[in-house]
């Protein structure tokens, strides 16, 4: 992953309530310095993509954000390279996560696209809430101090991006039951994410309405819509 600072004037007022919530960035397009400034009754950027404001300086208009550099991809293209004086534009932000200020217990279960929505939900939680997260990464590398947290497993994937989800599958099986009452935050390639809250709901006998699911991208499948909620099955 790369840590980007954003910086602009124009992020003055900029604001975010929830965690996990979203923004859109616009990249350049093949052949562009810098992307067309989009206009609100315009054509939707072909290079627009979903990211997390991880974390905000309003004083100073910045806003970083982790980009998982998986290879091709104008965000992840963008981010390999991105250096000081770049320019790229961003909108929202989107709705996030809603905390339950009820549940006793949340359980975060994602892979490295979500870490940083995951750190925002920590920052924000009640400090009476046990958080405890799952979390898939390519390598043992990126696995980092997780402030908040009161227990983190790390998975490793490996390279192979295919096998997106499997490892927080072996994990989730191998720690046994979850305990009643244990809001669940399940954020993934959209795949892994349905097979996982299948696991949940099947073998772990977790109650659907307890889990918070989100396709955060789709193997093979450029631009993943921002509204994955798996809702379709
Ligand atoms: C609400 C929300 C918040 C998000 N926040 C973040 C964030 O903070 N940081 C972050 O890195 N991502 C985040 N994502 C995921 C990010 O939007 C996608 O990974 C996006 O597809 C990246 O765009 P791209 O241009 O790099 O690749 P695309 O052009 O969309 O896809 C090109 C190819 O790359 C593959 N691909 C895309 N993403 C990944 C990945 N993560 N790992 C492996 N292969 C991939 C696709 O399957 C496709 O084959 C978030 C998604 C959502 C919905």
């Amino acid at each position: 992953m790369r840590r980007i600072t954003l910086r602009g004037a124009e992020l003055e007022g900029f604001e975010v309530h929830d965690p996990a919530s979203y923004i859109k960035l616009i990249f350049p397009e093949p052949g562009q310095l810098e992307p067309d400034r989009p206009l609100p009754d315009g054509p939707r950027a072909k290079s627009m993509r979903t990211y997390t404001p991880l974390a905000l300086r309003p004083a100073l208009h910045e806003v970083d954000v982790d980009f998982v550099l998986h290879g091709e991809g104008p965000a992840s293209t963008w981010a390999a390279q991105a250096a000081l004086g770049q320019k790229i534009f961003l909108m929202g932000p989107g709705p996030g996560y809603k905390l339950d200020q009820a549940a006793a217990a949340l359980l975060m279960i994602g892979d490295d696209s979500a870490l940083p929505a995951f750190e925002t939900v920590l920052a924000a939680l009640p400090d009476a809430v046990q958080a405890q997260l799952l979390v898939e990464v390519t390598s043992a590398d990126e696995e980092r101090p997780l402030a908040g947290a009161s227990h983190v497993q790390w998975v490793v994937r490996g390279p192979d991006n295919t096998q997106a989800g499997r490892a927080l599958e072996a994990a989730l099986r191998a720690r046994g039951p979850i305990p009643p009452g244990t809001r669940i935050y399940l954020a993934c390639e959209a795949a892994a994410m349905r097979r996982l809250r299948s696991l949940l709901t099947t073998e772990l006998a977790v109650e659907r309405s307890r889990i918070v699911g989100r396709g955060y991208w789709k193997l093979a499948t450029a631009n993943h819509p921002d509204h994955d909620y798996g809702e379709d099955d």
